[in-house]
């Protein structure tokens, strides 16, 4: 059963017989690192090549040399790995200069395409509008033989950049602008991460792309919608090859989210000015900053398949993007208690120490419950605490009982403040018999309270963070006047120890506190957000 429009065009090119297995590639061009628009490509390169029980080839457009690096590459091929993605071929639009430049020479020799001596600047003036045609250039008219002279000419460096082109030769008046005589090849001395400086021409992606489609058995060449204007370009290139089976490109929408970058380009501003940590900063949108912010590659997945394929552009809260991420956390992150701003609790009638069982995800029956140190000095939040409470405080105030989690019932006796009113400290008295999970005092405890043992607590910094971009009411338009460079915010914590001895990277609820991941840096203890913990967004 097709799940989207595009397994349905597939089902369609199967019953006819068109082809028999389905290829895909997935097309980065290694200018930057992958974002999660890019998670969006993959989960449907991938995995409708995968439903079909087909391939999908990692495919690098690599055809503009000066942006491109192998940083870049290696940041890409491990991007896609984390996801859980796994490519047929490693191919680069390079490995096939020599053929594309071969099947430049049979356009021309059939006089299907010609070198232009205009500059760039001339092409796009005499290109026309959407509602004019263009203008033919004077240099249409050579001959071939004239042309495969001056394109040899071209390749073997006789000319500056921007001297000469090749064009296709299809038609000035089309309504498609992008038939207009298209430039396939221009000139550019520049040293190419691969084939160095073998070529002083390079193609030009719509003309490239459907051949590295073709060389690559590609079936179904999946994109973005603002390449349904080139699809005439695509075939064109296709039909005049003699390409049979003809790759067929199908178009879908972006995924766009709200406050967030999505263009490599305003992310590598980011971090070329120093915005940002870098690459991988965990406010960052690329699939790096989002590893390292400790969101699991199944939320990636999951949000994708949740946001579903269509071909209606459209902006994704990105609240519901947290409210995925939440959710599966929910499901698997274990519990842990750390205390953000700490009040210090004395237990007065407690002495000794006892380990509380400790349930580490109530909603994960195989979990099961790890030992928290009990004792007589604990640390609560202050915000738990109040000596002037309002209507309806859940909370501890003097004569009230709340629960310490996993542990007793405590009611709040005496405020310690110092010369300023400030409460220091707040003395309560346990009930023995009132312990979780065998509770025998028949008191009504109003709320629950997360807890640290004073002696046995670590510090922990503790970060928060904010979106990176503003709401799109935020003054200008311009992602530059959006940036919140005021986005990342530190804390110090107590923490349970057993948050220091857990592996790095490790996600966890603390508890009443949001998601964080776990991290050692110089030896301290890092808790950083990964999602808040109340859901604001309407699913
Ligand atoms: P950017 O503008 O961020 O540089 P791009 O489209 O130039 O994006 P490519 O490296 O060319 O980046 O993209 C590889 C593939 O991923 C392309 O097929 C592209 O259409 C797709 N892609 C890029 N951004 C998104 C997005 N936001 N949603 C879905 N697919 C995307
Ligand atoms: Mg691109």
């Amino acid at each position: 059963m097709a799940d989207n429009f595009i397994e349905q065009f597939i089902d369609e090119d199967l019953a006819a017989g068109k082809i028999s297995s389905i290829q895909t590639r997935f097309p980065p061009e290694p200018n930057g690192y992958l974002h999660i628009g890019h998670a969006k490509s993959m989960f449907i390169n991938f995995g409708t090549a995968e439903k079909y029980h087909g391939k999908c080839n990692l495919f690098f457009d690599d055809t503009n040399p000066s942006k491109e690096k192998t940083e870049y590459v290696d940041a890409i091929r491990r991007d896609i790995l984390w996801l859980g993605y796994h490519w047929e071929k490693e191919v680069y639009a390079s490995d096939f200069f020599d053929v594309i430049y071969e099947y430049a020479e049979k356009l021309i020799k059939e006089g299907k395409a010609f070198v232009c001596d205009l500059s760039a600047d001339e092409i796009r003036e005499t290109r026309g509008t959407l509602t004019e045609p263009g203008k033919e250039s004077p240099y249409r008219n050579r001959t071939p033989e004239e042309n495969l002279t001056l394109f040899r000419e071209m390749r073997d460096g006789k000319y500056q950049d921007g001297e000469k082109c090749l064009r296709a030769k299809i038609d000035m008046a089309s309504p498609n602008v992008n038939l207009r005589d298209p430039v396939i090849y221009r000139i550019l001395h520049a040293t190419h991460h691969r084939t160095g400086d073998k070529w002083c021409i390079y193609p030009m992606y719509d003309y490239a792309h459907p051949i590295c489609d073709f060389l690559q058995g590609v079936t179904h060449s999946l994109c973005t919608l603002e390449f349904e204007d080139h699809r005439p370009l695509y075939d064109w290139v296709g039909v005049n090859l003699g390409f049979s089976p003809k790759p067929r490109q199908i178009e879908f929408a972006r995924l766009n989210l709200t406050n967030l970058v999505m263009s490599k380009r305003y992310l590598k501003k980011l971090v070329e000015e120093g915005s940002v940590h870098g690459w991988d900063d965990p406010r960052m949108p690329t699939l790096a900053g989002l590893r390292n912010r400790g969101i699991p590659a199944e939320a990636i997945k999951d949000f994708c398949q949740r946001a579903g394929v269509t071909k209606a552009q459209s902006e994704c809260e990105i609240g519901y993007f947290e409210a995925v991420v939440r959710d599966y956390l929910n499901l698997h992150a274990p519990r842990a208690m750390a205390v953000v701003d700490p009040l210090k609790l004395t237990v007065t009638n407690y002495e000794g120490e006892e380990d509380a069982d400790f349930e580490i995800n109530q909603l994960d029956e195989n979990a099961g419950t790890r030992k928290v140190k009990f004792g007589k000095e604990l640390y609560i939040e202050r915000g738990d605490f109040s000596l002037d409470p309002p209507p309806k405080y859940h909370r501890l105030k003097i004569g009230s009982y709340c629960r310490l989690k996993s542990a007793y019932i405590v009611r709040a006796d005496e405020a310690v403040t110092d010369e300023e009113g400030n409460v220091v400290e707040v003395r309560c008295t346990y009930f023995p018999e009132s312990r979780s999970g065998n509770d025998t005092s028949g008191i009504k405890a109003k709320g629950v309270l997360h807890w640290v043992n004073a002696e046995t607590c670590v510090d922990a910094e503790l970060r928060q963070y904010e979106h990176l971009l503003r709401d799109a009411d935020y003054s200008g338009q311009d992602f530059s006047e959006r940036i919140d460079l005021d986005s990342e915010h530190i804390f110090s914590a107590k923490a349970e120890p057993y948050l220091k001895e857990a592996a790095d990277g490790t996600a966890f609820q603390l508890m009443r506190t949001g998601y964080y991941k776990k991290a050692t840096e110089n030896g301290k203890l890092v808790l950083s957000e990964i999602v808040s913990l109340k859901d604001n967004f309407n699913k």
